[in-house]
């Protein structure tokens, strides 16, 4: 699952670097709610991309309830930039030599190539649902990490079914680490990658939990109150008033696991 980290990396990454690169080289085929930009590509691939990120679209705000959320259209198109192969994905900077894909939420720009491991089913969805999320809830909102991963992991449906095994194993062999723990960590490039293979596994799993067994609307009112910047906790806490703290959500989801 390094790819999950670097996707994390580059992500964070992205939106605070400005990446130079020739535009002018790149072809355009303009859809409804995507600008593909792409140079060698061949185009049943580009095609397949422009179906793919269209079914996305519908799918990820669907499954989100992210049913009101205003249309990618004619200026507000999302553009996808298809590289041809790593070698040419890699000029964008050097922090994508060990990467599949990009995004930038701000620019709401997807950077790939072809080649990308699983880039249908895991590359495209995952950095879609990070731009789709963040500008639901806005920049202003506090996310932890775990939530923000979470969310964009909930859109790749094979890690989807994956987590809560994962989750459960660490559990048993004593590797389990809370929504506390999680909160305060920092991940890095340095981090061992059990670790962070664990810390995205638990980030996948709780954000099924909180989707899928506490229910879409209450997620929705979430992400509406997130919106204002206030801390975490305290407007989870004030969504979700079951729980008085990260603490017993993180109680409640283990013995859910545990069921
Ligand atoms: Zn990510």
């Amino acid at each position: 699952m390094n790819r999950a980290i670097l996707l994390f990396i580059l992500y964070f990454a992205m939106n605070s670097t400005c990446v130079a690169h020739a535009e002018d080289e790149w072809k355009e085929r303009k859809g409804n709610h995507f600008i593909i930009y792409y140079k060698n590509a061949p185009l049943d691939f580009i095609q397949s991309v422009e179906e793919m990120a269209g079914y996305y679209y519908q799918e990820i705000t669907g499954n989100m309830g992210f049913t009101r959320y205003k249309n990618w259209t004619w200026d507000e198109r999302a553009k996808i930039y298809i590289y041809d192969n790593t070698e040419d994905f890699q000029q964008i900077g050097e922090y994508a030599k060990w990467s599949e894909g990009v995004a930038s939420s701000r620019e709401r720009v997807i950077r790939s190539f072809p080649a990308a491991h699983g880039f249908f089913d895991s590359t495209l969805p995952h950095e879609m649902g990070h731009i789709i999320f963040r500008e639901f809830v806005g920049f202003k909102a506090k996310i932890p990490i775990w939530f923000e991963e979470g969310v964009a992991m909930y859109q790749e449906k094979a890690r989807r079914w994956g987590a809560n095994d994962a989750v459960r194993q660490a559990i048993k062999d004593g590797r389990f680490m809370s929504l506390n723990d999680m909160t305060v960590m920092e991940l890095s490039g340095r981090m061992n990658t059990e670790t962070i293979q664990l810390f995205y596994a638990e980030s996948a799993s709780i954000v099924n939990y909180i989707i899928d067994e506490l229910g879409q609307q209450r997620f929705i009112n979430l992400c509406r109150k997130l919106q204002a910047g206030d801390p975490f906790e305290w407007v989870f806490t004030s969504v979700y008033v079951r729980f008085k703290d990260l603490d017993a959500l993180n109680k409640a989801w283990v013995e859910y696991l545990q069921k």
